[in-house]
C-alpha cells in the first residue's frame, strides 16, 4: 500500500455514514452510492469544482462519475453558478407559467427535431412513468416492452430486470411492486429484434410501447448493433405500438442533440434528464405533437407537478445547454477518448481480460473479453476484479462509479492535470485487478 498517495481509512466520512444510517435505510438517498458492490466507506463529499470532488476528509478526487451524468461542464461551472444566483434571488418556486421553463423547452426542441413538444418534471422516473402512461392513453393498451439491463428509474412496471442499482445488487424483481403491474412488462434480451417481432405476434393489438435506452449505459456501456433503434422503430410502427427513445442518460451529453444526434432513428416519444438540469432536478418527456395533446390539461391523460419547471432549475438547465455548443462536445470526446486509452494500456500491460465499450463520450470498462451485447454478457464478467481496480484508484484520487454496472462521465472540465492524476494512478489500480481473486 505504500504506493498510495492517501491513507485508506476515511474517518470524517465514515462518522458521517455513520450518523446517516441511524436516520436513512443504509446511509444513503439513492442505492449506488453506498459502496454495498464494492465495499468501504462510501466518500461523503464537500464540494465540487471542475473536474474534482472534494470528501469530508478534505480529499481531492478526479470525478469520473460527473453526478452520474449531468456535470457535463464539471462542478461549478461559473456560467451556470451564476445563473443559478441570479435565478435564486429572483424566487424558487412560483406554481405559475414563467418565461424560464418556455426557454428551456425552446431550447430543446431547437437541438433535437422529433421534439415536437415537451413537458417538463422533476426525475428521469417522472419522465419514463409519464411517457408510458401517455403511451397507454394514446393507444388504448396496456403492455409494455422493456429490455433486460435497461433501467428506467424506479418506475415500478419498468424495475423488471433493470439495470443500475438493481443489477448491481442483482436484485430480484423487487418487493412492493404487484403482479399485475409486472405482468403488463414484458422483458426482452436487449439487441435482439427477433425476440421482439416475436413478442408483438404474440400479442397482437396489445402492446402500447416499446421502451429502452437510446443507447443503455445501466449495465455498462452497451450500445444498440446497427439497425436495432431503427428495427424497434419499424416494429412499433408496424404495429400500432410507439417507440420510446430514454435520453435521460445519453441526451445532451453523447451529442448535442443527444443518441437521436447519433443515430437519427426518430423516436414517437423521448425522455430527458440530468444534463438538461445542469444538476438541478429538471427533466422532460416529449415528441410528437399528436400524441402529447392527450395530456392534461389538452387531453384526457393526467401529469402534474408541484415542482415542474421550477425557475432555479430551468435557469441552470437553460444556462448549461447554452454553454454545450460543437466546440464543447468536441472538448469532451476528446478527453474521453484519451482517458479510454490510459485505460486499455494499463489493463492490456497487465494482461487483464477486459473490453473497453463506448458510446459516445460514455464509456465503461467491462472484465470479460467481450463483446458485451446485452445482460447476460455484463453479468458474466469478473466484478471482483472491478472491485480492485476501483478502490486502488480511489485511494490514489480518482473516483469511479462504484459499481461494475455504470457508465463512467467525463466533463469539458477534465484538463491535463486531472488526465495525469487518472493516468498515475491507473498502472497500481490494473496490477490491483490483475491480482484480484473472486
Ligand atoms: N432513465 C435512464 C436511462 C437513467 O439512466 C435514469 C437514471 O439513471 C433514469 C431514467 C431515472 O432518472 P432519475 O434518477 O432522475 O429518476
Amino acid at each position: 500500500m505504500s504506493e498510495l498517495a492517501y491513507p485508506y481509512e476515511a474517518p470524517a466520512s465514515q462518522a458521517l455514514f455513520d450518523r446517516a444510517a441511524a436516520v436513512t435505510p443504509d446511509g444513503v438517498n439513492s442505492p449506488v452510492r453506498a459502496f454495498r458492490a464494492v465495499g468501504g466507506t462510501p466518500r461523503f463529499m464537500v464540494s465540487g469544482s471542475g473536474p474534482y470532488l472534494t470528501d469530508a476528509d478534505g480529499r481531492e478526487y478526479v470525478d469520473l462519475v460527473c453526478s452520474w451524468g449531468p456535470m457535463i461542464l464539471g462542478h461549478a461551472h461559473p456560467e451556470v453558478v451564476a445563473a443559478v444566483q441570479e435565478a435564486v434571488a429572483r424566487g424558487t418556486s412560483f406554481g405559475t407559467p414563467a418565461e424560464g421553463e418556455v426557454a428551456l423547452a425552446e431550447a430543446m426542441v431547437e437541438r433535437v427535431a422529433p421534439l415536437e413538444e415537451v413537458r417538463l418534471v422533476s426525475s428521469g422516473t417522472e419522465a419514463t412513468m409519464s411517457a408510458i402512461r401517455l403511451a397507454r392513453g394514446f393507444t388504448q393498451r396496456t403492455k409494455v416492452i422493456k429490455f433486460a439491463g435497461c433501467y428506467h428509474g424506479h418506475v415500478d412496471s419498468l424495475l423488471a430486470a433493470a439495470g443500475s442499482g438493481v443489477a448491481t445488487f442483482a436484485l430480484p424483481d423487487t418487493p412492493g411492486v404487484t403482479g399485475a403491474q409486472a405482468s403488463d412488462t414484458i422483458v426482452l434480451p436487449y439487441n435482439d429484434l427477433d425476440a421482439v417481432h416475436a413478442a408483438f405476434a404474440a400479442h397482437p393489438g396489445e402492446i402500447a410501447c416499446v421502451i429502452t435506452e437510446a443507447s443503455p449505459g445501466n449495465l455498462g456501456v452497451v450500445p444498440p448493433l446497427p439497425g436495432f433503434n431503427q428495427g424497434l422503430k419499424d416494429a412499433c410502427a408496424a404495429n400500432g405500438a410507439l417507440f420510446v427513445s430514454d435520453e435521460v442518460m445519453t441526451g445532451f451529453r453523447t451529442s448535442r442533440s443527444g443518441w437521436y444526434g447519433v443515430d437519427g432513428v426518430v423516436p414517437d416519444l423521448m425522455t430527458f434528464g440530468k444534463v438538461m438540469g445542469g444538476g438541478f432536478p429538471a427533466a422532460a418527456f416529449g415528441g410528437r405533437a399528436d400524441v402529447m395533446a392527450h395530456l392534461a390539461p389538452a387531453g384526457p391523460v393526467y401529469q402534474a407537478g408541484t415542482l415542474s419547471g421550477n425557475p432555479v432549475a430551468t435557469a441552470a438547465g437553460l444556462a448549461q445547454l447554452r454553454l454545450l455548443d460543437d466546440a464543447a462536445y468536441a472538448k469532451v470526446n476528446a478527453v474521453s477518448e484519451q482517458i479510454q486509452g490510459l485505460v486499455t494500456e494499463a489493463l492490456s500491460k497487465e494482461g487483464v481480460a477486459h473490453t473497453l465499450q463506448t458510446a459516445s463520450n460514455m464509456f465503461s470498462v467491462f472484465f470479460t473479453d467481450g463483446p458485451v451485447r446485452d445482460y447476460e454478457d455484463a453479468k458474466a464478467q469478473e466484478s471482483f476484479r472491478y472491485t480492485a481496480f476501483f478502490h486502488a484508484l480511489l485511494a490514489n484520487g480518482v473516483y469511479l462509479p462504484p459499481s461494475s454496472f455504470e457508465s463512467w462521465f467525463v466533463s469539458t472540465a477534465h484538463d491535463e492535470r486531472a488526465v495525469q492524476r487518472i493516468a498515475d494512478a491507473l498502472p497500481a489500480a490494473a496490477r490491483a485487478a490483475a491480482e484480484a481473486t473472486a
